[in-house]
């Protein structure tokens, strides 16, 4: 890490004797709007609201890439450094956020960490104590997703005062939509036959089982870093039985083979449950958006707890 940022200091010394190299970073630069660099999927898609067309919004991880193993490239540093607002998820999620920091001292760049003011869940990935940690995936409360709202748009009317009223209005609206997906979470999960949500991914679902009253279990701790031993995955199926469980659930971006395992051991059928890091080229393209994501997981939801 530290070699990286001496390359990207030396890369900033030679783009800034070079001003006709400066924009050719792939970066939102349109006249007049604020350039808005997001780590992940969610805060992408929430800026956007909050933003509109006063603002340029890209994300920074590439469509399609896993993102707890994603480290930043050189050019994504200067792309940061060229902005106006950097907006990370929080230290357990982008832990190479710090060296960042440190990097762009006396820029005029607002870093907003996502996850001010959200206590995190501190606790074990369900499974003796090798997982233990800081949960990350805060996006997938959906109250904790208007909190991260509120904080992202006090950046923006930091960074752009004038328009205070346009970006309040935008984060409250956008809000109000959270809130609503909120309520037909909370109706709808409240009437399954089944519940506890086996997971075949990594441990992703965490704060959303929480919020629903669910049981969670999952495959892969808090990242899908370290493959799962035959004993977790043998624990998996045999809690499955046990819970004459139906439908078992697979991850976005990770090969589904450790949820097929589990499913051809137990008879189970398989579903989607998209915890929104990233999206893919594809989706990018389409336009897909938070709330449609998390849409889709209610319906698979319904079907795999047997909800009525
Ligand atoms: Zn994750």
């Amino acid at each position: 890490m530290r070699r990286l940022i001496l390359v990207c200091i030396v890369s900033l010394l030679i783009l800034s004797l070079c001003p006709s190299c400066k924009r050719d970073t792939g970066g939102a630069d349109e006249k007049g709007k604020l350039v808005v660099v997001t780590s992940l999927f969610p805060l992408y898609d929430f800026a956007k609201h909050i933003g509109k067309d006063r603002a340029g919004v890209s994300l920074l991880i590439p469509p399609g890439v896993e993102s707890h193993s994603f480290e930043p490239r050189p050019r994504d540093m200067i792309k940061i450094y060229d902005a106006d607002m950097f907006i990370y998820t929080g230290a357990a999620m982008e832990p190479w956020v710090a060296d960042i920091i440190a990097g762009i001292q006396g820029k005029n760049l607002l870093v907003i960490d996502a996850s001010t003011g959200i206590a995190p869940r501190e606790e074990s990935a369900g499974h003796r104590d090798e997982h233990r940690g800081t949960d990350p995936h805060i996006w997938l409360d959906l109250a904790y997703a208007q909190k991260m709202v509120d904080t992202m748009c006090a950046g923006f009317i930091e960074k752009d005062p004038v328009n205070k009223t346009f970006y309040t209005d935008n984060a409250a609206a956008y809000k109000s939509s959270l809130a609503a997906l909120d309520t037909r979470f909370q109706n709808a999960l409240s009437r399954c036959e089944k519940k506890i949500i086996i997971h075949g991914g990594h441990f992703a679902f965490g704060y959303l089982a929480r919020r629903y009253h669910l049981g969670y279990v999952a495959a892969y701790g808090f990242s899908p870093d370290s493959e799962p031993t035959p004993k977790r995955l043998y624990e998996l199926s045999e809690l499955t039985k046990r819970n004459r469980i139906t439908h078992i659930f697979y991850e976005e971006l990770l090969n589904p083979r450790v949820a097929e395992t589990i499913a051809r051991e137990t008879g189970a059928t398989l579903l989607k449950l998209n915890a929104a890091h990233n999206i893919t080229k594809d989706e990018m393209a389409r336009g897909v958006s938070f709330i449609a994501i998390m849409e889709q997981n209610l319906k698979n939801l319904i079907v795999g707890l047997q909800c009525r």
